[in-house]
């Protein structure tokens, strides 16, 4: 299938082939007809699958302004995302997608400064992305107005909950109106997750794409053993041997994220740690080193790496193994996007056995064991 067989608008199309889009994404093809057809989504999808377009393109559609209303023009598409990187993301991803169209986006989130997002919001926006507790402050300072909202999006819903946003949340949805399109998006299902979806969506259409236990079939993976105390000499070994020149570390702790950070610099690699500590321009900085390769390495805490979109990302080395087994798939989901195929090592110490074992479980196979090439 090709993206002109979806009933696109022609300026939409333009703007997929100025980036380069030739074919939908599954999550996109499954998703687009039915938005366009207004219904409301349930999609289990993880980032790198493409569903951001498959809900930007058909709101993008919807809100087209042809015979729009005059004066301010008031908010009519919502999404909420559970971090600032994300938001931006998805920010940027209705602009590009939206580039010939005169709709206008922006997004806000919190630890900056309200006043610039405030003098945005009162120019009149079409689509705002959003944290959540930021967008309730605003809300509640009366700067932003729900009540014109034709689109709802909640996009990481796991994520949120595991953050802790569900009381925001259930203080935001009652000031939405009830007649509106709701799309709701989760890498993974839970209980808690089909019970808030059901608060909010009306008569879905369930889309569900690359299952976390398949995307890791495209990523070679390999575990070395090493104990806790000797990770952070191994890790500039199996830099050095495996000639590593771009990678994510992730660690399990912020702490743990700027002592290697701090080590890989002293050793004369550029690296740079990512975590919810840091300023939000410090992370940006970070992240915008990282993608344009004056920094090697890229040393993240999942919550603070989650959303990052990262094209031709070739190695991913869990310093430390997450806690949770799906975790650990999107970590590796990392590398291998778009079809691109990727390497992924992990240092287990012994006490991480049990995490191992579990996550071997969840992707069905036995990680080969490898041991340090001599430099
Ligand atoms: P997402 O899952 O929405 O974060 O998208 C992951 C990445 O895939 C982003 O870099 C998008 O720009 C890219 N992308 C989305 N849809 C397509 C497509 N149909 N063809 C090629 N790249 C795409």
């Amino acid at each position: 299938m090709q993206f002109d067989e979806l009933n696109l608008l022609p300026h939409l199309l333009d703007a997929l082939k100025e980036l380069e889009y030739t074919t939908p994404t599954p999550i996109q093809e499954q998703s687009i007809p039915s938005l366009l057809q207004g219904k409301d989504l349930f999609g289990c999808a993880q980032t790198g699958t493409g569903k951001t377009a498959a809900f930007a393109l058909p709101i993008l559609q919807h809100l087209d302004p042809d015979g729009q209303v005059k004066g301010k023009r008031p908010i009519r598409c919502l999404v909420l995302a559970p971090t600032r990187e994300l938001a931006n993301q998805i920010n940027d991803s209705f602009k590009s997608y939206g580039k010939h169209s005169k709709l206008r986006s922006m997004v806000i989130f919190g630890g900056v400064n309200q006043n610039k997002q405030v003098n945005q919001l009162n120019a009149g926006i079409d689509i705002l992305v959003a944290t959540p507790g930021r967008l309730l402050d605003l809300m509640n300072q009366g700067h932003i107005q729900l009540s014109k909202i034709t689109h709802f999006v909640l996009d990481e819903a796991d994520r949120m909950l595991d953050m802790g946003f569900i009381h925001d949340i259930k203080k935001i949805l009652p000031r939405l109106p009830k007649n509106k399109q709701n799309i709701f998006f989760s890498a993974t299902i839970s209980p808690t997750i089909m019970e808030l979806a059901g608060t909010i969506l009306f008569d879905p259409v369930n889309v569900r794409v690359t299952p976390v236990s398949s995307t890791a079939e495209i990523v070679e993976q390999f575990v070395y053993y090493v104990e806790k105390a000797d990770k952070r000499n191994f890790l500039k070994q199996l830099i050095k041997t495996e000639n590593i020149s771009h990678a994510i570390v992730f660690t399990r702790t912020k702490h743990g994220a700027d002592r290697v950070a701090r080590e890989l610099t002293k050793s004369g690699l550029k690296a740079e740690a990512i975590h919810g500590d840091k300023s939000q321009n410090a992370r940006e900085r970070a992240l915008a080193g990282f993608k344009n390769r004056t920094v090697s390495f890229l040393i993240a805490t999942d919550i603070a790496s989650r959303g990052i979109d990262i094209d031709l990302l070739e190695y991913v080395i869990n310093f430390e193994i997450p806690e949770v087994a799906e975790t650990y798939v999107h970590r590796i989901g990392r590398t291998g996007r778009a079809g691109a195929s990727g390497i992924a090592y992990t240092l287990c110490s012994s006490e991480e056995k049990a995490y191992l074992k579990a996550i071997q479980k969840l992707i069905n196979q036995q990680i080969p064991e490898r041991t340090l090439k001599k430099a």
